[in-house]
């Protein structure tokens, strides 16, 4: 339609977009025009100056690599025509901090972006690795790009790692998880290899996707961490590790 055309007669100019950026290959439902408008405003405050290539395509959201005027950043959008956005319910209508929300399907993505950046924030705070939080509006997060020079860091799932190398991420992992639930009041309530990077150079973990993270509070909180320490347990037993699940508890409650 017509304000598609302005935006894309803008881009043409490539006032803001690099004109060979995979940007608008992606699934074109992800770029409705208010979410094409919102990333033109991000690019006007600065937040985006050059929009690089897509980084991940996943089931609810996309994300991008760019360069604004903090330097690096990822930018995570959520498809707003995403099937799967039921599966958010549980983690986000229970969660005290946001059961007065309409229950719409956009509503429902919007609050969840906004408990995404809010997340990242409590823990950055609590001392965990994680991408820094710059800003949000609607349906789209942007964040510390966590890579260098335009590569993101690996995630464990991907890395060679012998068996001492692997004892210290694990380490490092029950120590993140930790802080977590101490310091954060909080539950990733999605951790595995796929959600966990590697900075290979300083050897340390980094802990990402934290939308779906819940306070202590959640109805479900103390299931939804048994279930991030058993996923983690199975991805490290083949490296010899099999610490009893009551031990990691007791790790992870420490004050
Ligand atoms: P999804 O819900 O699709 O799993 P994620 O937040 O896990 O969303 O992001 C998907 C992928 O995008 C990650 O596995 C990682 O490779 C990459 N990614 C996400 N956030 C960042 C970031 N801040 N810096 C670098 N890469 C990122
Ligand atoms: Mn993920």
């Amino acid at each position: 339609d017509k304000q598609m055309k302005q935006i894309e007669d803008k881009r043409a100019k490539g006032r803001v977009f690099k004109k060979d950026s995979s940007f608008l290959k992606a699934e074109e439902n992800v770029f409705d025009v208010p979410t094409l408008k919102l990333l033109y405003s991000f690019a006007n405050k600065g937040f985006i100056n050059e929009l690089g290539g897509s980084i991940s395509t996943g089931k609810e959201a996309n994300v991008f690599y760019a360069i604004g005027n903090e330097g690096e950043v990822a930018v995570k959008i959520y498809r707003i025509n995403s099937s799967t956005f039921k599966s958010m319910d549980p983690y986000i209508l229970k969660d005290p901090r946001f059961t007065h929300i309409r229950h719409s399907r956009k509503d429902i993505i919007f609050a969840w972006t906004q408990k995404e950046y809010q997340n990242l924030l409590r823990i950055n705070k609590a001392g965990i690795r994680s991408p820094k939080p710059i800003t949000f509006d609607r349906n789209v997060l942007i964040m510390e790009f966590m890579g260098e020079n335009g590569v993101a860091y690996p995630s464990l799932k991907e890395i060679k790692m012998d068996d001492e190398t692997a004892r210290n991420f694990y380490d490092q992992i029950i120590e993140n998880m930790r802080r977590m639930y101490v310091r954060a009041s909080l539950v990733h309530a999605d951790l595995s290899e796929y959600n966990i990077l590697i900075d290979t150079e300083k050897e340390e973990v980094v802990i990402i996707d934290v939308g779906q993270a819940v306070t202590l509070n959640h109805p479900n909180a103390r299931e939804f961490l048994t279930r991030d320490i058993e996923n983690i347990k199975r991805f490290f037993k083949k490296f010899g590790i099999d610490e009893p699940t009551k031990e990691i508890l007791e790790r992870i409650k420490l004050k």
